[in-house]
């Protein structure tokens, strides 16, 4: 299958297959990773590899800790204001789509917060300049969502928020290029997009904020219960931080970042040629600056078009490639493990679509 679904998302082929390998002997011990202690130290040297690689491939400073948490992303929306948004301080959230939003209601039954900056008046087609985002004086932090995954848009600059903590949602696009860390105070991603199954959190956070974190949260809902206990304060979901550490070694054999940057650019720059080179057959949904590398949306010109692209799409072996229903239209979802060839099928058909139907 050409894979373009949204999330849970395609799994690198030779990761899938190695976990065959050893799904009922893991490395000679008779028994499957699920089936022994996570204070094994079997299990112990996954944790601690998998750590070890999210610092060097994201090139973590020190003065950070990188945590495996459980609840999703949607789990940090809360996990966040009730660590870091006191009393008698505001959080800004950016609003740049619906996961954004997300994170901002949730963050606004919980304390004060405000608007950084925000979109809406264009729909969503274009994430706020750099130069646009309010980071008021004594904030509790600012928040934003590196990449939408439904709206298709994504940051191609992070703020510099001086002394405020800038906190980013990383869910659709961690690993999927490099990124300066030490911008961030806080930032996290469910694993489901880039990094492996749903299952695990990853949140990287500096020491300095963890510092400030309120009292009285409840015990697993606090940062410092995981970064005291390198994350196996409870049983972590065992199987998905496995599937991670390989994941991350597939990264790391691709050349890093870089090597996913580049790899990632070439095999969307096939699809974003086929919007762009159709005379407005297709149309994108999102303004050029803010692509996604990630997530590709776009349009046809009408329902009746749309409906016959996908169901066309499907004889063909390409699965996931209708909108999220709140935006509806198309969506290609171009995470790390889906492959160059994938793209260019799926350029390819699109091409050949336009030519049967414009
Ligand atoms: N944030 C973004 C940008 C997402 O794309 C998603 C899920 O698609 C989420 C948050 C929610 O993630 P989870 O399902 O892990 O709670």
């Amino acid at each position: 299958a050409y894979n373009f679904n949204p999330g849970p998302a395609a799994l690198p082929l030779e990761v899938l297959q190695q976990a065959q390998e050893e799904f009922v002997d893991f490395q000679g011990i008779g028994m499957s990773i699920m089936e022994i202690s996570h204070r094994s130290k079997q299990y112990e040297q996954v944790n601690d590899e998998a750590q070890s690689l999210v610092k060097e491939l994201l090139g973590v400073p020190a003065g950070y800790q990188v945590l495996f948490l459980q609840g999703g992303a949607s789990t940090q929306f809360a996990m966040i204001p009730m660590n870091f948004l006191p009393q008698g301080k505001a959080a800004g959230y950016v609003l740049t789509g619906s996961w954004a939003d997300k994170a901002y209601t949730e963050a606004k039954g919980i304390g004060e917060t405000y608007v950084a900056a925000t979109g809406e008046a264009g729909g969503f087609r274009s994430i706020p300049a750099v130069s646009d985002i309010e980071a008021r004086p004594g904030s509790a932090y600012v928040h934003l969502t590196s990449n939408e995954t439904i709206a298709g848009s994504q940051f191609a600059a992070y703020p510099d928020t001086g002394s405020v903590p800038l906190i980013g949602d990383f869910s659709s696009d961690i690993m999927c290029r490099p990124v300066d860390v030490s911008k961030f105070s806080l930032l996290y991603a469910g694993a489901q997009k880039n990094l492996g199954p749903s299952g695990v959190t990853l949140v990287i956070v500096s020491d300095e904020l963890l510092g400030q974190a309120s009292k009285g949260v409840p015990t697993m809902l606090r940062y410092d219960t995981h970064s005291k206990t390198k994350s196996l304060y409870n049983t972590p979901p065992v199987y998905s931080v496995y599937i991670m550490n390989l994941v991350l070694k597939w990264i790391k054999g691709k050349g890093g970042l870089e090597g996913m940057e580049q790899f990632n650019r070439d095999k969307t720059k096939l699809i974003y040629d086929a919007i762009d080179g159709s005379g407005g057959f297709y149309q994108g949904l999102v303004d050029a600056n803010s692509r996604s590398l990630m997530n590709i949306t776009f349009a046809l010109g009408s329902e009746e078009l749309e409906k016959k692209f996908i169901q066309e799409s499907e004889k063909e072996g390409f699965v996931g490639l209708k909108g999220h229903r709140d935006v509806g239209h198309m969506r290609a979802s171009t995470y790390n493990a889906v492959p160059y060839e994938s793209c260019k099928a799926l350029a390819d058909f699109m091409n050949e679509f336009r030519q049967r139907n414009g």
